[in-house]
């Protein structure tokens, strides 16, 4: 469990620090901002789909280290991924964060973002994590190049 502690706390540091696909895409064809009003945290997503399947992804923003580390392993989990991939993707997420600290939680498929699982500790935070994903369902539903076909 510590060891945990402190592999999310150095995560967080090195992603706050140097975020990943930090940087606007001009020629995005799926867009979206989010904001936490909870924490203040503010971010803008980019995305380039290829068919079902998302083929690059970056964000600009100000935020919480939670937030900004989240958005940044969020854009590198999330590429070359199709979205029901990512659709599952998020609900483990999702599940990893909502569940009480004293109850075991299944990290299966979640790779590098189980460290997040320290955020439980913190519930007010939860919001800051998952942040990045929210937006990320509102740039999928932001759609200017490809049609639905669901
Ligand atoms: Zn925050």
């Amino acid at each position: 469990m510590s060891d945990l502690r402190e592999l999310y706390q150095q995560t967080i540091i090195d992603h706050n620090r140097k975020p990943r696909n930090f940087h606007p895409m001009p020629d995005a064809d799926h867009h979206a901002k989010g904001h936490n009003p909870l924490c203040g945290d503010r971010l803008e997503l980019y995305l380039k789909m290829d068919g079902n399947r998302i083929s690059d992804a970056s964000f600009t923003g100000v935020g919480c280290a939670i937030s900004t580390a989240s958005a940044s392993m969020m854009t590198e989990a999330i590429k070359g991924r199709t979205l029901d991939e990512v659709k599952t993707l998020y609900s483990h997420f999702h599940t990893l964060l909502t569940t009480p600290m004293h109850k075991p939680v299944s990290t299966d498929g979640l790779d590098k973002l189980e460290v997040f699982s320290g955020v439980r500790e913190f519930p007010v935070r939860v919001k800051c994590a998952t942040l990045a994903w929210h937006t990320l369902e509102a740039a999928i539903k932001d759609e200017k190049s490809e049609a639905k076909t669901e």
